[in-house]
């Protein structure tokens, strides 16, 4: 049982700026599994934005062209599991030598490996045994292999002997043709319009993409509501709410300022004592980021300063940002709470 899923193949994988060099790297890899040196392929990155899909896609492809290849796709956590059980049941040589005998592994997620040692070992010499036989490694992680936490760093250094090719949040442009081809495949019709607020609305994630869609498919076939941009509108708000809330100046302000454990009225304030300061200067910056505000506005909001002294604190903020690492984590921190 390869476990592959043929509902994921590249023939419904749209290719876009964002995901085309890992897509023709997949390509190249399922016409060749082992023969390029693509190996391992490691496809990175968000949520939603089509690991697991594309992982499948080389899987099918590559069962399709050379049927007689064991292909196995299997989750960085059911082979963990798997691992732990054969431990307990004293058969970790056989699972070792289960996995020896694949001609194309794919592991989706292999950032769960982390901090788990027995697992990095076990797949350690699993990876080597199947590289040195010129056998296709196929991984997927949430994360660049520089960015990886808690993994080993020999393992670290044999993610990197291949390809990393990462998946990007989709243009504009891929996700219309990704709504389009989806009411296609479920032989709907819409309007323009509704492609369009959909495809602009939705930015990060083509699970939600997709969501939104099936949603709004289900609201006009089953509940029988006529498909307005009203209609898109809440549709989108529910998707979007759960991940992304828009944020203002006034919450901006409330979460640096609670942060920094001061009041909103001491971050505004004209001292220029240098925490307040940078406080002030973080508070403009996630507006200029998150907010669609002028600076001019931003300025007016936050503690009445003008738009020159806004954008002094953008590049402030971003030239910290690169050379002090304390300040970068205040930077990440913030984002993190003010995208909860
Ligand atoms: P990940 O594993 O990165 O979290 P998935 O592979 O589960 O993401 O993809 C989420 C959903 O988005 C799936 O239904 C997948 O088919 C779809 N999807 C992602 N990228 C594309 C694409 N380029 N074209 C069509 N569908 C896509
Ligand atoms: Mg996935």
């Amino acid at each position: 049982e390869s476990q592959l899923n043929p509902n994921y193949s590249f023939d419904n994988f749209l290719e876009g700026d964002s995901n085309r060099l890992a897509r023709s790297a997949g390509l190249a890899v399922a016409s060749k599994p082992g023969g390029t040196s693509f190996n391992p392929l490691l496809i990175f990155g968000g949520v939603g934005l089509g690991k697991t899909h594309l992982a499948h896609a080389i899987g099918v492809d590559i069962k399709d062209k050379y049927p007689e290849k064991t292909v196995l796709y299997i989750s960085a956590e059911k082979f963990t599991q798997q691992y732990i059980e054969s431990v307990k049941k004293n058969t970790r040589n056989d699972f070792i030598h289960f996995y020896q005998l694949i001609d194309v592994l794919i592991i989706d997620d292999v950032q769960f490996f982390s901090g788990k040692s027995g697992t990095q070992d076990v797949f350690f010499h699993i990876f080597n045994h199947l590289h040195q036989n010129g056998k296709q490694v196929i991984l997927t992680s949430d994360k660049a292999p520089v960015d990886m936490q808690d993994i080993e760093q020999r393992l670290l250094s044999r993610f990197k002997w291949g390809l990393s090719a990462e998946l990007q949040s989709p243009d504009y442009e891929t996700r219309i043709s990704i709504v389009k081809n989806k009411l296609y495949r479920d032989g709907v019709e819409m309007p323009f319009e509704i492609v369009d607020y959909i495809a602009k609305n939705i930015k990060t994630n083509v699970r939600e993409l997709e969501g939104a869609i099936i949603s709004l498919i289900a609201q006009s076939s089953f509940n029988k509501k006529e498909v307005t941009l009203d209609l898109a509108s809440q549709i989108v708000e529910k998707f979007v709410k759960n991940t992304k809330r828009e944020v203002s100046i006034d919450y901006i302000q409330k979460i640096v300022s609670d942060y920094f454990q001061m009041d909103v009225s001491t971050l505004q304030s004209k001292t220029r004592k240098r925490h307040i300061v940078q406080a002030r200067q973080l508070a403009m910056f996630f507006a200029k980021k998150y907010t669609k505000a002028s600076l001019a506005s931003i300025g007016s909001q936050i503690g009445k300063r003008d738009h020159a002294t806004v954008l002094h604190a953008c590049k402030t903020v971003d030239n910290l940002a690169e050379t002090d690492k304390q300040f970068r984590k205040y930077i990440d921190d913030i984002s993190k709470k003010l995208t909860l």
